[in-house]
């Protein structure tokens, strides 16, 4: 076998193909009934909360901290073990990021940090479901309950993973998800944006589509004559196209199998790694039902590194998810320090995703696993009978 194992790829088939031959074909490239089915094949997932799709999961975040309301004096409370775009997204509509550390188990944003970081100034705490592992719903809620400031769950790694059993997309107030090629579906670059309130939902779709509202209640000059539409509110061109949601909607056929294909192969890993000596397989609690995105583990003993050139010198496509996010220079230049965020920023020193992905063969992943005891110098792990 060769060629680089990535760490993440999508699975496409015909089926895939088919619906978007058709879509394309169809009236409708984009503002059309594939954007109104995949939203409303999307609330599926989400417990009913309803869905604005967007172009990406960085739109979709643009998008819903807009519809939050957030301008300049406001401050959000960010997870810093995350993407950057969770907390640049904030810092464009002119908002202060606070970052707060994560939990040493599941490195989703920590309740005792959010309490200690909100001021009367925090509009949005934001979760990231970090590997697709939800964070704590109920503990977050709590640390806020009377403030008035919203929860927003980052779930560009979660969609289909549930919490004490409610689906992420029910959660929060406001749950963006992506579907790059890497995430658990793909649309090639898409996203949405759920929200449990109609009026916040209303409020992102708007945003959406360049702030346009047609409502004859709600136009400050409904006289104006039948083409007439009004921007009460900045927006922008954040729409997805007909073609991507089609695709969307077969992919969202078997996120099901998805899903299962993932936690098939962390049960692997999780089996395969028990024994191996200088790793960290990654936490989960009782609570969760994830939906794996990344398999992350921690290389001890300062050997990341190491670990990570060997790994990539034989073909393994590893990963490092994520530098924290208040590391960026651009960050750094606005003043955020390291040191701020100690569990973070000591599980980043250790980071690494190993392949995982629905198509990613047995065959390949006792190839990672392989890889992984000769980077570390200490052979396979363990019989590989035991996994048949
Ligand atoms: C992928 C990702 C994003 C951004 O999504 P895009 O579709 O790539 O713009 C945001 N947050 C997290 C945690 C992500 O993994």
């Amino acid at each position: 076998m060769t060629g680089l194992l990535p760490y993440g790829r999508q699975s496409v088939t015909e089926d895939d193909v088919a619906a978007v031959a058709a879509a394309v074909r169809s009236d409708w490239l984009t503002t059309g009934p594939q954007v109104v089915a995949f939203e409303t094949d999307l609330a599926g997932w989400t417990g009913g909360a309803g869905c604005a799709v967007v172009s990406n999961g960085t739109a979709a975040l643009h998008t819903a901290y807009a519809a939050a309301g957030i301008g300049p004096g406001d401050e959000v409370v960010v997870a810093p073990m995350t993407f950057v775009a969770t907390a640049s997204t904030a810092v464009a509509l002119g908002a202060t990021v606070v970052f707060a550390d994560v939990e040493p188990e599941t490195y989703t944003l920590d309740p005792a940090a959010v309490s200690a970081a909100v001021t009367g100034r925090t509009r949005v705490v934001s979760a990231v479901d970090y590997a697709g592992h939800p964070a704590d719903y109920d503990a977050l809620r709590a640390t806020l309950a009377g403030t008035g400031t919203l929860l927003l769950a980052d779930a560009a790694h979660s969609i289909g993973a549930t919490y004490r059993g409610r689906p992420v997309g029910s959660l929060a107030d406001l749950t963006t998800f992506s579907f790059f090629p890497t995430k658990n579906l793909t649309t090639a670059e898409g996203g949405a944006v759920a929200a449990t309130d109609p009026a916040l939902l209303e409020r992102a779709r708007r945003f959406r589509s360049h702030g346009l509202v047609r409502d004859p209640d709600e136009l400050r000059w409904p006289d104006e004559g039948g083409w007439h539409q009004e921007v009460p509110e900045f927006g922008l061109n954040y729409r997805l196209p007909d073609v991507l949601c089609a695709l969307g909607r077969s992919q969202l056929r078997r996120l099901g199998d998805f899903l299962a294909a993932r936690a098939r192969l962390v049960a692997r890993y999780d089996e395969a790694l028990a024994d191996l000596p200088g790793v960290r397989t990654p936490g989960r609690r009782a609570w969760a039902e994830p939906a794996w995105h990344l398999y992350p583990i921690r290389v001890l003993d300062g050997r990341r590194r190491q670990v990570y050139d060997r790994m990539r010198a034989a073909g393994i496509g590893v990963q490092v998810n994520y530098l924290p996010a208040h590391w960026h220079p651009v960050f750094a230049d606005l003043g955020y320090r390291r040191g701020s965020c100690p569990v973070a920023e000591s599980f980043y020193t250790e980071q690494l995703s190993l392949p995982l992905y629905p198509g990613l063969t047995d065959a390949d992943q006792d190839r990672v696993v392989d890889a992984l005891g000769a980077a570390l110098d200490v052979g396979r792990p363990r019989a590989r009978t035991v996994l048949a």
